[in-house]
Order: structure tokens, then C-alpha cells, then sequence
């Protein structure tokens, strides 16, 4: 439509709003007058089967209360403001669990957990026994990061909610609402801890059972000490039937600078990916660094320092810059400057949207452990894959209708890879999937700058209250 004719009708909303009003509330309750066009934006030409013509209804955001609810959820934390800390299972992860299920609450959804605290919240459509159409994201916070990672997407969400509720928007399918437990690792080393749950893990479920933080304090008890799992046989409880939900969607800062320094407003995810990770150890003989001399050395530091080297030819021989790898952890024991390092310690990341080129990596770093090994007469006495995800692709339909709600709405978007990962990721297992980013503050996260703006905001709650209401009628 040109834009002139979208002004008219904006216009004639604003004037008929009020008498259309009082036939609107009379018709209320008919789901078939609240049709995809009233979200759109546009308005509808032809009268309805009901010879009722639905005016234009623009989603309003209310963009105040959710910065307010922001700002009120960063209070739950271990570390002084602006910086948040909230890691899983402590009293300030409860009481920000209480917060957001209590607003579940007030905007009218029936909310439930399960046994290891991932919490729902539904508002039943007019066919409950349709599969749903889900969003949501994560509320902990690794130490001394920001308000908005995860957040955005959880009360972002429920002010999607909230705009389609007070736009008298009747959903076909239930709309569900999802605050995953443990997205970041912080606590018991494993990330997306209720989202890889709900994709149905066995393998975690059983690792769970013995499961101990630093602090030596075992996953059972710590959630138990939170109000849930009282027995290891419920985790499995957790785990979703495939086709438990229709669509799944998360709305998420980008983490990222591209949004921002393209001036884009959304950014529709086409791909996550996803991360491999390994350590590795060297074991040499060690030896006073004065009194054994180079050519009888087998310095297991020097092995450490080739694999960092090796990493990152094998990344950029790939040929793609997709393909990243990063040595973020390299010890050496026993670490003193006199001493030829006896043992080192590697942690790598590797990560792509492409799995076989990532493992083709995987393999490679492999060989090369083996052969500097042997080269340097040391041992290689660990080389172990930590995990080893696939990364996931979005659905298709939803990358669709993400894209006509961003059109409708008039916004810019920009079809994008999330380097990062997120529930998102699992959900796809067991879900079609869809991500829509937004921009933040110079692409800050995980650090007390993470900043989103209002207007951003708003605009992401938009595409994704949209968004869920073309999937919903789906
Ligand atoms: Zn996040």
C-alpha cells in the first residue's frame, strides 16, 4: 500500500476508533473479527462474513512498563547495580522466578513448572488441542553481566502478550510463553540446561544425576533447595513430545554490532551456530628450566602453544568465514618461570553453521594433537569432546512470517546467522524454530554496558507479537 493511503487510514482509525469501539466490544467474543489485517496494520476494505468491517488496529506497545519490569528484574542479583548476577537455583534466581511468574499471572495466563523449573505460562486459543505456538528465553545472568540477554525475550514476550490481548486478538492455537532454566553454564558447566531437557537428552538427564558445582553441591540438591525435583527419576518428566508445540520462537538481543551499525531494526535469524568443545592435555617430563638444555626436552607447554597455532589454521582452512575457533583456555603446570611446564592444559571452541565442515575441524585438531605429540615426545593424555551440537536452521515459515510481520509494520530487517547460540537451538529439535534479534548498545553482552534501546524494544515485542498471531491462526 502506498504510504499516503496507510496515512488516510490511520487517520480514519483514529476517527472511528471510538464508534467502532462499542460495536467491537458487542462482537467480541466472534474470533473472526479480529483477522490477521486488524494486526497488520492495514485495514480491512471488505466487510467480514459477519457484514462487520474491522478497523485498523495499531499494536501499541507499552514500552514503559516493560523497561520498568527490567529494571525491576535486574534487582535480583548477587553483584551491585548496573552489573546483574544470577545464577541458577540461589534465592535471587527464585525470586526472580517468583517476579515473572507472578506477571504471568496478571496478564491472565495459566502458568506451571516443571520438575527442573522451566515455567509456562498459556493463554488457551479457541483450538486448545492444536499444538501451541511458543517464545520465550532465558532470565539468569552470568556474574557481572547485563539486564537485557535472555530478558528481552522473556518479558519482551509477555508484552507481546499483553499487545495482543489489548488489541482483543483471539488466538486459534494457545500461545505459550517459556522461561528456560540455566541458559548460561555458570553453575554446573552445562549451557541451556532446561531447554536441552525439554529436547529430550537422555544422556543429560542421566549426567544430571551426579551432577556437582564448585562448591561440590549436587544438582538435586540445589534444585530441590529452590522448590523443585525432589527425586533424580522426575528429570525425564521433563522432556517434551515432538510436536508438543507448532512453532517456537525467540526474540533476543543480537549480542552483536551488524543491527546496529547497519541501522536495521530486526534480525531474522536463519541459522544458529552451534558449538563443539574440547580439552586437551599434554604431559612432558618437566625439569629445571636452567639445567636441562633444549635438545633433551619434552616440554608439554611448546606441544600446548602448536595446538593454539594449529586451531586456527585448521579454522581458517575451512575456507569459510562461518567457521570460527577459539583457544580460551591454555594452563600450564606446574606454571613457575623456572620450571619446563611437566603438563598443559587446552579448552577449545569451535563453531558452525555447517556440521560437517566443523567436525572435518574437530577431526583435524585431532591429528594434529596426535602428530605434535609424537613430534615432541610428550604424551597426549587427554583429548576429550565435551559436546558436540548440531546447529540448527529455522523453519521456513516462520523465517516467512517473521519477515511479513517486520514488512507490515513497516521495519527494516536483515536476514542473519546467530553466532551465539540459544534455547533456541534445542527447541528446534523438537520444534520448527524461528529467532528475531534486535539491536543493542555497540553489540555489547554478558557485561553491565548491555543496553537496549526503548524504540528497539518495542519494535522487537511488535514482530513478535505479529509474528505469533499469523502463526497462532496457522
Ligand atoms: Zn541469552
Amino acid at each position: 500500500m502506498l504510504p499516503l493511503l496507510q496515512l488516510v487510514a490511520l487517520l480514519l482509525h483514529f476517527i472511528f476508533i471510538s464508534s467502532f469501539s462499542a460495536a467491537l466490544a458487542h462482537n467480541h467474543d466472534d474470533p473472526t473479527i479480529r483477522t490477521m489485517e486488524a494486526f497488520s496494520g492495514y485495514p480491512v476494505h471488505e466487510p467480514s462474513s459477519h457484514g462487520f468491517s474491522t478497523p485498523i488496529t495499531s499494536l501499541s506497545v507499552d514500552a514503559d512498563t516493560l523497561v520498568k519490569q527490567i529494571e525491576e528484574l535486574s534487582t535480583f542479583s548477587d553483584s551491585p547495580a548496573p552489573s546483574v548476577t544470577r545464577i541458577l537455583y540461589t534465592e535471587k534466581d527464585v525470586l526472580a522466578r517468583r517476579f515473572v511468574k507472578s506477571l504471568m499471572g496478571l496478564s491472565g495466563l495459566s502458568v506451571r513448572e516443571d520438575a527442573v523449573g522451566n515455567i509456562f505460562g498459556r493463554w488457551d486459543g479457541s483450538e486448545p488441542d492444536l499444538p501451541a505456538v511458543a517464545t520465550g528465553s532465558h532470565a539468569d545472568a552470568i556474574p557481572f553481566s547485563g539486564k537485557y540477554d535472555g530478558v528481552v525475550g522473556v518479558l519482551g514476550a509477555l508484552e507481546a502478550i499483553n499487545v495482543l490481548k489489548r488489541s482483543g486478538f483471539k488466538p486459534k492455537r494457545s500461545l505459550e510463553i517459556i522461561f528456560f532454566t540455566s541458559e548460561e553454564p555458570t553453575r554446573f558447566g552445562i549451557s541451556c540446561l532446561g531447554s536441552r531437557l525439554l529436547a529430550g537428552s537422555d544422556a543429560l538427564a542421566k549426567a544430571l544425576e551426579t551432577t556437582v558445582d564448585g562448591q561440590n553441591i549436587s544438582f538435586i540438591s540445589a534444585a530441590s533447595s529452590a522448590g523443585y525435583l525432589t527425586d533424580p527419576a522426575q528429570i525425564s518428566t521433563v522432556f517434551l513430545k515432538k510436536g508438543s508445540y507448532s512453532a517456537f520462537l525467540e526474540l533476543h538481543i543480537e549480542q552483536g554490532p551488524i543491527l546496529e551499525e547497519e541501522g536495521i531494526s530486526i534480525g531474522v535469524v536463519t541459522a544458529i551456530a552451534a558449538p563443539a568443545s574440547l580439552k586437551v592435555e599434554f604431559e612432558g617430563t618437566g625439569g629445571h628450566a636452567g639445567a636441562v638444555l633444549m635438545p633433551y626436552r619434552n616440554d608439554a607447554g611448546l606441544a600446548a602453544a602448536e595446538l593454539a597455532l594449529a586451531v586456527e589454521k585448521h579454522v581458517l582452512d575451512s575456507g569459510s568465514i562461518d567457521t570460527v575457533g577459539t583457544v580460551g583456555i591454555l594452563e600450564l603446570h606446574p606454571g613457575a618461570i623456572n620450571s619446563i611446564p611437566s603438563k598443559s592444559h587446552l579448552e577449545i571452541d569451535t563453531r558452525d553453521i555447517d556440521e560437517e565442515r566443523r567436525n572435518i575441524v574437530l577431526k583435524k585438531i585431532h591429528e594434529s594433537a596426535n602428530e605434535i605429540a609424537k613430534r615432541r615426545r610428550v604424551k597426549l593424555s587427554e583429548f576429550k569432546i565435551i559436546n558436540q551440537d548440531p546447529p540448527a536452521h529455522s523453519d521456513k515459515s516462520i523465517i516467512e512470517a517473521m519477515v511479513s510481520a517486520a514488512k507490515d509494520l513497516n521495519l527494516t530487517h536483515k536476514l542473519m546467522i546467530s553466532r551465539a547460540y540459544h534455547d533456541s537451538l534445542f527447541m528446534a529439535r523438537v520444534s520448527p524454530m524461528g529467532m528475531i534479534f534486535i539491536p543493542c548498545y555497540k553489540g555489547y553482552s554478558h557485561k553491565p554496558e548491555e543496553f537496549a534501546s526503548l524504540k528497539d524494544m518495542s519494535n522487537g515485542v511488535k514482530v513478535l507479537a505479529l509474528t505469533l498471531a499469523k502463526l497462532s491462526l496457522q
